[in-house]
């Protein structure tokens, strides 16, 4: 049986607004195995970031408990907290997130330099990524000398640079065009199938979802349906 990576019970998530509260999840039940390529799809304002950003640490829950590979997140200290979304996570945002005055090898060298790994390790590790995504003519190149597609291709070699056990993905083809999506999808296919990393996305892209092998539908903070394919 495969190793579970993400087991989420009866979680809820309460947004203060004022004197009132909005519930943006509501007794959520998730389990992830490891080496999935699954996402979170809905319409927008469903709860698909809230559900990402608490899973990678980036927000807390409101009631229930998340247990990211066996660190029960809600116990965790938020150095626990950094230090296992520095080692065993990658992040991929829709707007790349990228840092402008640094190239593409330095962004994709930069979760190296957090996790401590010395300089002589890096290099191999910088190019063995960039060779993934398929970016080697464009290793010196600023963000701004990329066209979108290649900044997120950027994004995924630096996302996955460390080989974390799993990258949290929010969008990340909204601001690209149809080739450009089916291109880094078929990337990170690849990098699942090569190196078991467990993907999760949150997505409403038609495109995205022909790749997916599970998608859970999520509506006003509900899951409605939890579909494997
Ligand atoms: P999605 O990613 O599916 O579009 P979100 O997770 O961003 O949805 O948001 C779910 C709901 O929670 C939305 O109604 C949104 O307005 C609300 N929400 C998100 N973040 C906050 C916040 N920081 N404060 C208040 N409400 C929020
Ligand atoms: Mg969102």
């Amino acid at each position: 049986m495969k190793k579970s990576v993400i087991e989420i019970k009866n979680l809820s998530k309460k947004y203060k607004i004022g004197g009132d509260f909005f519930t943006a999840l509501s007794d959520i039940n998730l389990d992830i195995n490891k080496g999935e390529f699954l996402g979170l799809v809905g319409p927008s304002g469903s709860g698909k970031t809230t559900l990402l950003n608490i899973i990678g640490g980036l927000d807390s829950s409101s009631q229930g408990s998340v247990k990211v590979l066996d660190n029960t997140i809600e116990k965790s200290s938020d150095t626990e907290r950094s230090f296992l979304r520095r080692k065993s996570m990658g992040f991929i945002f829709q707007s790349y997130n990228l840092l402008p005055v640094y190239s593409v090898y330095e962004n994709i060298e930069l979760p190296l330099i957090l996790n401590n790994v010395p300089e002589i390790n890096r290099k191999d590790k910088v190019l063995q990524a960039i060779d993934w995504v398929g970016l080697g003519d464009k290793v010196h190149s600023r963000p701004n000398q990329l066209s979108g597609g290649q900044c997120q291709r950027t994004a995924i070699a630096r996302a996955i640079v460390h080989q974390p056990e799993i990258v949290l993905a929010d969008e990340p083809t909204a601001n690209l065009d149809a080739e450009n999506s089916h291109h880094i999808m078929k990337i990170m296919k690849n990098l699942n199938k090569d190196l078991d990393t467990s993907f999760i996305f949150a997505t409403h892209d038609e495109k995205i979802m022909s790749y997916l092998k599970r998608i859970v539908y999520l509506d006003d903070g509900i899951i409605q349906k939890d579909k494997k394919i």
